[in-house]
Parts: structure tokens; C-alpha cells; sequence
């Protein structure tokens, strides 16, 4: 008789497809989609299909490591709360970091977030999801005074208009891609793309803005100076439920006048500008989707609040069919986000200017010295640990080495940093400056969940025995607790219990709203916890309840109404110039996942791209010399990198696309990482990812 099939999510994107696994006798593994599972019913992308054939134990370490030679865990994880704890003792807690993922389950996530905030008494612990959504974290805050995604999937099948704004849903989040060309056919979805280059996503769309890098507020601006200047404003709504919205106006009348100005300053015709404004106003039932493009600038928070401020005019949010919508780009980042996975949260949707909050969840985790500021965010934690700030630095599950801006300076930081733990499933460029490895269980092994970008909460579950000496996440951050003298605090017999303590301390009120709220699912048995069914918060545990939310005219602000703000065009930190000529934007390929430890071992997912290559014009290539197929170097005032040319007509003149996936593992330097700049958005800390100028020579090979 064949072995059941197990219910689990997929561990890519943010989509959070449901999958389903079954082991055969000889210990392969075949996958297909969950048809029960609401975000994808029975679809998969190439990355999910491939799943199955990530899931063997070629390359693995399987047990720990301390200066690259084998020890027990009773050694590894000593030696780890020892420093650790002699480290805060003489350095005082802010000495010491965690840098997270948001390939995190909730469970790990929120113990190794209870353990810095709660018990060693810091807040640096920050997550590589800082690289991907918090420009949108800052934006929802500032417009509705808490980080919430208003809507759900079904509003890219309900919408009459959908409009992609940084973001190559195709390949990005490519089930919900396929969800809105399947609602196109029937219903005569429109589609807008706004993104410098012409994408797999634009290919398909009605009408493809290929703005100039950075100058999505100016756009969006005009948007909201053409609703103002036509009557099309909701202004019942705007004096019922918002505030700020005569100021946001007249800042964004004077950033953009007309659409010939807006044309102007983003590298438009005119008649694409118009067109673009009339089918927003048009149609009601549009969505503004926002990923990486939007939130990986220096202004990332801005033009999440520039797209808001349009929605906020028109009343379209937590509609069907309306609203802003920021999806993530990783499994778990939403999860990461409910428990205080980032330095400038605390959790459960608290924050540090509630003092009142920090005393509630440090009474709950009885906690006496729980942090009462903001630690670090990725990109400064790296700096202090490079000048020596940060003394202690434990990695879980990402590879800073690679994918962090200005990658060699992160690379020198691990370096020059006097300990250094790694605790992950496969030896990576990171795991090379680790002076403790800890081996971790990986998809297929661990049980815990994740949410999805439209806050659906879905259970991640084992199919696999846990190889060799790996452990889950959650208990490697209990060991170690435990070891530091925390132990009755982190004493969970299973993820199931660590989840209903999360349940718990959620549901505070902000404001007379209570909108993070789970504690309905505080009280699962374990059973119900094994077999519990995706579900969506607020009211999470009824199964899909795809319920939106900010549908009404109250928000949780001080004053009950959402927020406009008058943001102004800023463009890119660094611009290009004589010497540095073309503007490089760096992203995801179609078939790879960030550092490719996982689907870099798949032949037929390599097979599209084997090799790293950057994509520039024709034009370009001309002026630096340099054919299709050449090697070439490439040049930022950060760093360099090498890739093969392909010359592309997707991309404008003046600028370039190199993908972000290569690591050391692969070819030395052939990744983004090196190159891209380490300025940050002043709201949210995010770092510039899509734009550095560059220059590209030919590499004569020797
Ligand atoms: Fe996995 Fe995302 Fe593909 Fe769904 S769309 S199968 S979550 S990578």
C-alpha cells in the first residue's frame, strides 16, 4: 500500500501553496498542489514541482561543528550560551545579535525573538525579511498605525483592474500570477505593470509602464493630482475616515503638476501616463499590488504611502476587489511579522512606544528584563559587527555572505566578529566565517506553520525522519536558552505548544481595535494543532475565512482614521553618472530561491540559467565594448561582480538586470550582494537593493 500523502506548504515564496508529499519505499519523494488548499488548489510553480528533488541528503551537515571539526551538541551548544552569556556579562546585552530568516516557521521564530527581546534583554535581533517588506511594514503603519495587509487572494480575482508595481508576479509569486490570468479570461481583468524593465509579467499585460528607477512616488503623486483635479475623489470617505488629506494633496499637486510633467520625470509618454490615471479612476474595483521594487529603495516607504494615499482617496480598501496589496517575497515573512521578528518590533504586533505594551509581554513571558528600545537593523547590525559593537552574532537559516548589500563588507564584518554562530541545513558562504555550525532540520522534516501574504496561516509538517544529529530551529534556540539559564521559560515539549503561547499573547487592542487576533487557536489540543486546516487571521481556526480587513472607517490610530501622507518624488540615492553609467536593478530568476542552497542542486531548474548573467541593451553593450556572451566585470561604487552579457531589449538604455541568487558556492562574486548599496530607507531600513550604478568591462580571459 502506498504512503499516505501529508498535507504541508511550500517553502518558497509568499504565496504559501499547499502541497502535498508522499514517500515512496525507496525514500524519494514526489509532491504535487494541495487542491484543497485555498491559496493554490492543486497549482505548483517549477520551484514546487521540483520539491521533491531537493529533499535528499546530498551536501547536508549533520552534525555540529565547532572550528570546522566535529562535536557533540552537549559541546556546540555549551560553548554557544557560555559566550553568549559571558559576552552580555561583561558587554552588557546589546553586545550580542541574532540575524533570523524569514524561512523561520512561527515557532522558531518566536522563541529566538522571546529569547533577545525577553530574556537576554536586547532587541538585535533582526530578520532577513528586512530585505524584502519592511518599506511595506512602515507604510502600513503610517497610514493605518498598524502593519496590516488589508486584503486577501480572491481580490486579484475580483478586481476589474490589477496593478503590479515593482513586482514580477510571473515569476515572483507565479501561482498568483496564474490566479489572475485565470481571472482575466473570464472576466476582462485588466492589468497595469509598472517596472523599469519588461518582465515575464509585463509580456502578458494591458499596459506596461517602464518608469525610470525611482520615480514610483511621482507617479503615484500624479495619480492622486488627477483624482484630486477630476472629482473623483471618495470624499465622504476621506472626511469620515482619514486624516492628513488636504496637505498630501497640494504636496502632490505641486510634485506633479500635470500628467506631461509626470510623463517627464518618469521617462514616459505622455499618453501612457493618462491612459494609466483614467483606468484607475475608472475602475473601482482595482488593487495595487507592491513587492521588491517598491520596497528596496531608499524612498521604499514613501511609495508604499503614494500608493496607499490613491486608495485612501477612492475609498478602495478591504473591499472585494480593492485595496493597496504588499505581497512578501518569503515563506514565513508574514509570520516573522506577528511575532516581533524585526528589531523595531516587540511582538504580536507591539511596539516599542508602548510602554504599556513591554510591560504586558514581559509579565507574560515573565520576563523581568525585557528590552525597552529597538535594536538593530540588518544593515547596522552588520556594521557593529564588523567595528566590534556586536561581540557575539548567531545566524539562522539565511546567508548574509551573499545576499546582504555590500556583501564584501558583511563578509569582513563575519570575519573581524569574535564569535560567530551558524546554525543552518547546508555548508554556505555564511557558514565559512561560523566558529560554531549547529545542524538544522529543513523542509519535509520540521513541523511548525507559516503565514502567507494574505494572512493565511498554514501548518508546515515532517514527512522525513531528521537526519543524522539536525534539530528543529525551535528546540536549537531552547537548548541554548536552557544553557543560559532561562530554561523554565523555554521548556516546550513541541512546536504545538510554542504556537498557542504565540496564540496567546495575541488579540491586544490598539486603539479599540483588536486585528492581530488568534487567541481562539490558544486553546488547541495537539491533535488539532496536527491536523489544523489553513486558516486567516483575525478569526483564524474557522478554516479559509478569507476575511478582509479596514473595510470600515475605523482604524487603529489615536484618532480612529487612517492616515494620508504628503510625500514628495526623491529619486535613487545614487544616480549614475560619466563614470558609473548604467543603473543595475538586481531580482529573482524565474526557477532559483535566494542563494540557490536549495534549488541550485536541481538540474532542471538550473537548466534555464546555468550560469550568472547580466541583461543589459543592446545600446550598452555597444558603448562598453562588449558582444552577447562576453565575460564581463562589473563595477559598483561597493564592490564588483562577474557575469556572462545577454543582451536584452527588455531593458531600457542605461540600465542593467543581474539576478540576485549566485553565491561563492556557484562562481566567486557573481551575485548582486557585492555590488549593491547598503543606504537605507530612513523609515524602515531597508536597503536599496534595485538600483547601483555600475560599469561594465569585457574580462579578457587569459
Ligand atoms: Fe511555492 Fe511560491 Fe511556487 Fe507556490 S508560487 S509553489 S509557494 S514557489
Amino acid at each position: 500500500m502506498p504512503a499516505a500523502e501529508v498535507r504541508t506548504t511550500c517553502p518558497y515564496c509568499g504565496v504559501g501553496c499547499g502541497v502535498l508529499a508522499r514517500v515512496a519505499t525507496d525514500g524519494s519523494v514526489t509532491v504535487r498542489g494541495n487542491p484543497d488548499h485555498p491559496a493554490n488548489r492543486g497549482r505548483l510553480c517549477s520551484k514546487g514541482t521540483a520539491l521533491g528533488e531537493t529533499t535528499g541528503l546530498d551536501g547536508r551537515v549533520l552534525a555540529p561543528e565547532i572550528g570546522g571539526r566535529e562535536a557533540g551538541w552537549d559541546e556546540a551548544l555549551g560553548l554557544v550560551a557560555q559566550r553568549f552569556s559571558e559576552t552580555i556579562a561583561r558587554h552588557g546585552p546589546d553586545s550580542v545579535a541574532f540575524y533570523v530568516s524569514g524561512q523561520l516557521l512561527t515557532e522558531d521564530y518566536y522563541v529566538a525573538n522571546k529569547l533577545m527581546k525577553g530574556f537576554i534583554g536586547s532587541a538585535n535581533i533582526d530578520t532577513n525579511s528586512r530585505l524584502c517588506m519592511a518599506s511595506s511594514v512602515a507604510g502600513h503603519k503610517r497610514a493605518f498605525g498598524e502593519d496590516i495587509v488589508p486584503g486577501v487572494y480572491e481580490d486579484f480575482e475580483l478586481a476589474e483592474l490589477v496593478v503590479l508595481v515593482g513586482s514580477n508576479t510571473a515569476w515572483c509569486h507565479p501561482i498568483l500570477y496564474q490566479r489572475l490570468l485565470s481571472a482575466r479570461q473570464e472576466r476582462g481583468t485588466r492589468i497595469v505593470v509598472i517596472d523599469p524593465r519588461r518582465t515575464a509579467t509585463a509580456d502578458e499585460c494591458d499596459l506596461h509602464l517602464a518608469i525610470d528607477p525611482g520615480t514610483d512616488v511621482l507617479l503615484f503623486n500624479g495619480l492622486l493630482a488627477h483624482l484630486g483635479r477630476s472629482g473623483l475623489l471618495d470624499r465622504d470617505y476621506i472626511a469620515e475616515a482619514t486624516s492628513g488629506f488636504p496637505e498630501a494633496l497640494s504636496v502632490a499637486m505641486a510634485d506633479a503638476p500635470s500628467p506631461e510633467a509626470v510623463a517627464a520625470g518618469c521617462g514616459l509618454a505622455p499618453a501612457e501616463v493618462r491612459l494609466f490615471f483614467e483606468l484607475f479612476a475608472a475602475k473601482e474595483r482595482s488593487i495595487t499590488v507592491y513587492s521588491q521594487g517598491v520596497n528596496q529603495s531608499t524612498h521604499g516607504t514613501d511609495k508604499v504611502n503614494a500608493i496607499i494615499n490613491c486608495h485612501l482617496a477612492t475609498g478602495r480598501i478591504g473591499r472585494p476587489g480593492m485595496g493597496p496589496f504588499s505581497v512578501t517575497g518569503q515563506p514565513n515573512a508574514m509570520g516573522g511579522r506577528e511575532v516581533g521578528g524585526l528589531a523595531n518590533q516587540l511582538a504580536a504586533h507591539m511596539n516599542f512606544d508602548d510602554q504599556a505594551a513591554i510591560d504586558r509581554v514581559g509579565r507574560f513571558w515573565r520576563a523581568p528584563d525585557i528590552a525597552r528600545a529597538p535594536g538593530l537593523q540588518a544593515v547596522d547590525m552588520f556594521r557593529a559587527a564588523g567595528d566590534g559593537r556586536i561581540k557575539a552574532l548567531w545566524v539562522m537559516g539565511t546567508n548574509p555572505a551573499v545576499s546582504m548589500p555590500d556583501a564584501t563588507r558583511v563578509r569582513a564584518a563575519l570575519k573581524a566578529c569574535d564569535f560567530v554562530v551558524v546554525s543552518d541545513v547546508v555548508r554556505t558562504d555564511t557558514t565559512r566565517f561560523a566558529h560554531v555550525f549547529l545542524p538544522a532540520a529543513t523542509w519535509g522534516e520540521k513541523d511548525g506553520t507559516v503565514t502567507n501574504s494574505e494572512r493565511l496561516i498554514s501548518r508546515q509538517r515532517s514527512f522525513l525522519p531528521i537526519p543524522g544529529e539536525a534539530r528543529p530551529d525551535w528546540r536549537i534556540v531552547c537548548d541554548v536558552a536552557r544553557l543560559m539559564g532561562f530554561g523554565a521559560a523555554f521548556d516546550y515539549a513541541g512546536p504545538d505548544v510554542i504556537f498557542r503561547e504565540h496564540a496567546a499573547l495575541s488579540g491586544f487592542e490598539n486603539y479599540g481595535e483588536r486585528l492581530f487576533d488568534i487567541r481562539g487557536l490558544a486553546g488547541l489540543e495537539k491533535s488539532e494543532y496536527e491536523s489544523f486546516a489553513p486558516s486567516h487571521w483575525p478569526a483564524a481556526g474557522k478554516g479559509s475565512d478569507a476575511t478582509r480587513l479596514l473595510g470600515g472607517r475605523r482604524f487603529p490610530t489615536p484618532d480612529g482614521r487612517a492616515r494620508f501622507v504628503a510625500v514628495r518624488q526623491e529619486g535613487v540615492a545614487h544616480p549614475t553618472d560619466a563614470q558609473r553609467p548604467i543603473g543595475l536593478n538586481s531580482g529573482r530568476l524565474r526557477d532559483q530561491w535566494h542563494t540557490m542552497t536549495r534549488t541550485g542542486r536541481v538540474p532542471r531548474l538550473m537548466a534555464n540559467a546555468p550560469e550568472p548573467a547580466v541583461e543589459i541593451n543592446a545600446l550598452d553593450a555597444a558603448r562598453s565594448g562588449c558582444a552577447d556572451g562576453d565575460l564581463v566585470r562589473l563595477d559598483s561604487p561597493h564592490g564588483f561582480a562577474r557575469a556572462r552579457v545577454k543582451i536584452s531589449d527588455a531593458q531600457k538604455p542605461g540600465q542593467a538586470f543581474l539576478p540576485m541568487h549566485w553565491s561563492g558556492h556557484y562562481a566567486a562574486n557573481a551575485g548582486a550582494g557585492p555590488l549593491a548599496s547598503p543606504l537605507c530607507d530612513a523609515f524602515s531600513g531597508q536597503p536599496e537593493l534595485k538600483h547601483v550604478p555600475i560599469r561594465i568591462h569585457r574580462e579578457e580571459i587569459a
